[in-house]
């Protein structure tokens, strides 16, 4: 362990990796997040229709994603943006979690849809805009739900470290943390991917981490390329935005893979999958920064 890193993270001492300490391993139904399962989690942006999510969550499912992700309650940039639907939109959600056995991943923005929006997920996701809402991170703390805390877009590695002992602090020890870009002076895509925020992060806490390229990337040309990086430096699973017409999304179509898309991606990273059980096998000491795994 790099000893700078070492004062830095050990301060959060319910996430922070210790010698005493083993991996956590997130159980969502038959899956292992954080143990040797690469978990990917796809689907809409926001769930717009019954007929838009069905589709999307048997196309997926199709190609190899076990989990499946859809906005119901959407933090948009514009006030005047499409909002979400809001429990009917949990409703489709459960209605594709029965037909096609995917577990369901899902935003919640505010301490008091908790409870409800509990009802419906396998996972409580918390965006990068409420990284630091703690009423919110407080109330995930009593959930009985796995929680995937992203990183804030303008937030460090420390900062989403003290967001997750938050969580875990409040009584929640099933946190998954998540890198989806940061934001710096480039405007070619829509944030930077923080690729070495992955080994550090695995280096420095004990939590499962995954890769969002959709939102790093903010183009869809972009995403397969990052997730394949996400691979390579250890990440524990995606997060990718799927529509069955990104052109006509209500949110963040740019950066939407087609069906057809995603299906190539998802071939297309099984060697590098093969390649990561490998290295964790022979070498874990590759995957992590400094030689510390
Ligand atoms: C999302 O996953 O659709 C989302 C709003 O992500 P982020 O919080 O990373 O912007
Ligand atoms: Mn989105």
């Amino acid at each position: 362990m790099n000893p700078k890193w070492n004062g830095q993270f050990s301060c959060f001492d319910l996430v922070a990796k210790s010698d005493t300490r083993s991996r956590t391993v997130v159980r969502v139904r038959e899956l292992e997040i954080g143990g040797d399962d690469f978990v990917v989690m796809a689907g809409p942006c926001a769930v717009e229709s019954e007929t838009q999510l069905l589709q999307t969550a048997e196309a997926v499912a199709r190609a190899g994603a076990s989990i499946l992700r859809g906005g119901a309650y959407k933090p948009r940039s514009s006030p005047y943006a499409f909002q979400g639907l809001g429990v009917e939109g949990l409703k489709f959600l459960r209605k594709a979690r029965e037909e096609t056995g995917l577990a369901i991943i899902t935003e919640v923005m505010s301490e008091e849809d908790v409870q409800l929006i509990a009802e419906y997920a396998d996972i409580m996701q918390v965006g990068t805009r409420s990284m630091e809402n703690y009423a919110l991170l407080e109330a995930l703390g009593q959930c009985g739900r796995p929680v995937l805390l992203k990183r804030g877009m303008t937030a460090t590695i420390e900062e989403l470290m003290r967001s997750a002992q938050v969580i875990v602090m409040a009584g929640n020890p099933d946190v998954i943390l998540c890198e989806r870009g940061i934001r710096t002076f480039e405007t070619a895509t829509r944030n930077t991917l923080d690729i070495a925020a992955v080994p550090v992060l695995k280096t420095v806490s004990h939590l499962p981490v995954i890769v969002d390229p959709s939102h790093a990337a903010g183009v869809r040309s972009l995403v397969p390329v990052l997730a394949r990086a996400a691979i390579v430096v250890g990440a524990d699973g995606l997060l990718v935005e799927v529509h069955p017409c990104p052109e006509q999304a209500m949110s963040d179509g740019d950066q939407s893979l087609t069906f057809g898309e995603f299906r190539r991606m998802m071939r297309d990273l099984q060697p590098y999958l093969e390649l990561q059980q490998e290295a964790r096998q022979l070498r874990p000491q590759l995957l992590a920064a400094g030689g510390a795994d």
